[in-house]
C-alpha cells in the first residue's frame, strides 16, 4: 500500500507551507464567522477561545471606545471614574485642569483605540500634576500605539480619555459573553483582574468563575451574590457588588451587546467599586434598533477597505499576499487560501461574497480587491449553489469591462449552470483563464501573479 500511495505522496511535513496569513488574521476570520454561527459546530465556549480573546469585532460585532462604553454603563448606574474624552491637546489640558480643580489627586491619560493592552504599550499614564498630564497627552496623542491586539503596525491615537485616578485596592475581572455551546449568556468573574484574561483562561481556567444565565429567568441576584463571594469581596462590598453586576447585565441586554468586559473591575480602599476599563461590542444585526449606538461607530479605527466592504455586505479581511481571492462561502474561502499557499503563492485577502452575490456586489468586490496595490492576480473560486454560475459570470464580465481590469483573472467554477457560465466567459473575449480543478486554477493564478511580478 505504501508503494501505491507514492504517486499521491502526502505533503512533506518538513517543508510544509506555513499559514497563508498571520495568526491574528486567522483569529479575525474565525471570530467573524464563529460568533455569527457560520463555522459549524462552534466548539468554543467562554475560555481561551471565547470572544474575550482580542479579536472579537470585525464585520459582525461593532466596537466602541472605552469612553463611550463608560458613558453607556454610567446610564445604567455602573460607577465609573469622573472623566471626559479629548480630541486635542487643548481639550485634554482643560479636562485635566477641571478634574484637579474638582479635587482629583491625580489624573490618568488614556489612549482611546479599539484595542486592549494599552497600558503595557504605553497608552495609559498616571499624572500627579497638570503639567504631567499635558506632557503625557502630548506624547500619546498621535502616537502609533502597538499592543498585542493591534498587530505590529499599531494604531494611531486620535482621542484620549482623561479621568481621575482611582485609589485601587484590588483589580478584578468581570465579563458577559455568549457561550455558543450552551446557547446562553455566561457571566464571568475572576480575581485575576488587570491582566490578559485569555492568558488566565489558558493557564488557570479554574481562576475564572462562571454563572450561566437562563434567558427565561434572567441573571438572578443569587447568581450575582455567588460571583461576588467568589471574588473574595469584603462583606460591606457584597451588596453594592450585586447591584453593580446586575446593572452590567441590564446594560448588556438592553443594548443588544455581544460582549461586555470590565478589566479591571476595582475595589478602592474605602470599599467603593468602579469599572476602571470598559469594553463593549454590539451585535450588528440588532443595531437597527439602536440608532444612538450605531452612531458611536468610529470607522477611523477600522481598515478602510474593510469599512468599504461592510457597506456592501461583503466579508472582507485584508491580508499581506499578492493573490486576491473572490469566493462564496467561508469554508471555501479558507480552502482557497490554503490551496494558493500550497501552490506557492500567498493570498492578498479573505473575501466571501456570500450566497447570493449580486452584480453590484461583484463590482464592488473587484473595486476593493483592486485598490490593494499588492494584488498581482485575482482568483475567483465559486461554487454555484444558491448563486448560479451564469449569473456570476455575467457579473464578472460586466465588472471587468466597466473597471477595465488589467490584472490576470483565473476562475474555477463549479455548480449550477456551470456550462452556461463558461460560455459567457469565453464569449466575452476578455482575458480570463479557467482552471479545471481547484488545484489547476491555483497553479494558474500563482503563475500569473509571478509573471506580473517579474
Ligand atoms: P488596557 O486594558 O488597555 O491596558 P486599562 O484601562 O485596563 O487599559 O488600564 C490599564 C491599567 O491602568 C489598569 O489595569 C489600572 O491598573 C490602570 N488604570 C487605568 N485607569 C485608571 C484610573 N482611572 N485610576 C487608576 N489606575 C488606572
Ligand atoms: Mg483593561
Amino acid at each position: 500500500m505504501i508503494a501505491a500511495s507514492q504517486g499521491n505522496a502526502p505533503p512533506d511535513i518538513e517543508n510544509a507551507p506555513r499559514l497563508p496569513f498571520a495568526p491574528s488574521s486567522l483569529g479575525k476570520i474565525l471570530f467573524a464567522y464563529r460568533w455569527r454561527g457560520f463555522a459549524g459546530s462552534g466548539s468554543a465556549g467562554p475560555g481561551p477561545e471565547s470572544p474575550t480573546a482580542a479579536d472579537l469585532g470585525g464585520p459582525n460585532h461593532m466596537k466602541i471606545h472605552e469612553y463611550q462604553a463608560k458613558e453607556i454603563l454610567a446610564r445604567y448606574g455602573v460607577a465609573v471614574p469622573r472623566g471626559e474624552m479629548a480630541n486635542t491637546l487643548e481639550e485634554a489640558t482643560a479636562v485635566a485642569r477641571k478634574l484637579f480643580a474638582e479635587g482629583a489627586s491625580g489624573v490618568v491619560v488614556k489612549a482611546q483605540i479599539h484595542a486592549g493592552g494599552r497600558g503595557k504599550g504605553g497608552g495609559v499614564k498616571m499624572a500627579r500634576t497638570r503639567e504631567d498630564a499635558e506632557l503625557y497627552a502630548r506624547n500619546i496623542l498621535g502616537m502609533k500605539l502597538i499592543t498585542h491586539q493591534t498587530g505590529p503596525q499599531g494604531q494611531k491615537v486620535r482621542r484620549l480619555l482623561i479621568e481621575e485616578t482611582a485609589a485601587i485596592d484590588r483589580e478584578l475581572y468581570l465579563g458577559i459573553v455568549l457561550d455558543r455551546v450552551s446557547g446562553r449568556l455566561v457571566f464571568m468573574a475572576s480575581q485575576a483582574g488587570g491582566m490578559e484574561i485569555e492568558e488566565v483562561a489558558a493557564k488557570t481556567p479554574e481562576a475564572i468563575f462562571k454563572e450561566t444565565i437562563d434567558p427565561a429567568v434572567g441573571f438572578g441576584a443569587w447568581q450575582a451574590r455567588k460571583l461576588a463571594f467568589a471574588l473574595g469581596l469584603k462583606p460591606a462590598q457584597i451588596t453594592p457588588a450585586v447591584g453593580f453586576l446586575q446593572s452590567l447585565y441590564k446594560a448588556f441586554i438592553e443594548t443588544d451587546a455581544s460582549l461586555v468586559e470590565i478589566n479591571p473591575f476595582i475595589t478602592t480602599k474605602d470599599d467603593k467599586l468602579f469599572a476602571l476599563d470598559a469594553k463593549i461590542t454590539f451585535d450588528d444585526n440588532a443595531l437597527f434598533r439602536h440608532p444612538e449606538i450605531k452612531a458611536l461607530r468610529d470607522t477611523a479605527e477600522e481598515d478602510p477597505l474593510e469599512v468599504e466592504a461592510s457597506k456592501y455586505a461583503l466579508n472582507y479581511i485584508k491580508l499581506d499576499g499578492s493573490i486576491a481571492c473572490m469566493v462564496n462561502g467561508a469554508g471555501l474561502a479558507m480552502a482557497t487560501m490554503d490551496i494558493i499557499q500550497y501552490a506557492g503563492g500567498s493570498p492578498a485577502n479573505f473575501l466571501d461574497v456570500g450566497g447570493g452575490a449580486t452584480p453590484e456586489q461583484i463590482e464592488h468586490a473587484f473595486e476593493i480587491l483592486l485598490s490593494d496595490s499588492n494584488v498581482k492576480a485575482i482568483f475567483i473560486n465559486i461554487f454555484g449553489g444558491i448563486l448560479r454560475v451564469d449569473r456570476l459570470a455575467t457579473g464578472v464580465v460586466a465588472a471587468a469591462r466597466k473597471l477595465k481590469i488589467r490584472v490576470p483573472i483565473v476562475l474555477r467554477l463549479e455548480g449550477t449552470n456551470v456550462e452556461e457560465g463558461r460560455r459567457i466567459l469565453a464569449e466575452s473575449r476578455l482575458n480570463f483563464q479557467v482552471g479545471e480543478t481547484m488545484k489547476d486554477a491555483a497553479e494558474l493564478v500563482v503563475r500569473a501573479a509571478a509573471s506580473v511580478g517579474a
